[in-house]
């Protein structure tokens, strides 16, 4: 009589696990996704997939973006990202991915919850966008040693020319 394997039934179980999440947090996300890709179409973005994520740009996306409180080169909505390029898309990515994280962690209250640290470093005279634990996270993520091979930190030194993050 066979035995009914217990590695493949843990590997069974993990990987059910890892759809289930795959799932739970496209849906958790998901208000955000579907704004993005609302935008991105009635703009006439055009549309990539990259790693799960979509990733949208366009001149009318960058007409967009660029009239956002601070100018954005690139906008994370759940699991798309605005761009006003699509070198920005890969210049921006390692950075923008952690947005993605933040949204599947934050799910429906990402949004004010960014917006409400935004208020408070600003009333507290700070800076509502360098300041921004969000934003802090994601740039810490840049100076990890895994993306410095064609990806310098320094590249957002104009202020006018950095991203924003909800
Ligand atoms: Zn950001």
């Amino acid at each position: 009589m066979g035995q009914p394997s217990y590695d493949s039934a843990m590997e069974s179980l993990i990987a059910a696990r890892i759809r289930l999440k795959w799932l739970w947090v496209r849906l958790w996300a998901g208000p955000y996704t579907l704004l993005g890709l609302t935008l991105g179409v009635l703009l006439g973005g055009r549309m990539q997939v990259v790693d799960g994520v979509i990733e949208i740009h366009g001149p009318r996306i960058a007409a967009l973006l660029r009239r956002l409180p601070p100018r954005a080169i690139a906008l994370t909505l759940g699991h798309t990202v605005l761009a006003q390029s699509e070198g920005v898309l890969s210049q921006t990515r390692v950075h923008e991915r952690v947005h993605v994280r933040q949204f599947q962690r934050w799910g429906p209250l990402m949004g004010p919850a960014y917006l409400l640290a935004s208020l408070y470093l600003y009333a507290r005279g700070r800076d509502y966008y360098r300041d921004n634990p969000f934003e802090v996270e994601a740039f810490a993520s840049e100076r990890a040693p895994h993306c410095e091979a064609g990806m310098p930190p320094t590249r957002r030194t104009d202020k006018d020319g950095v991203d924003e993050g909800s």
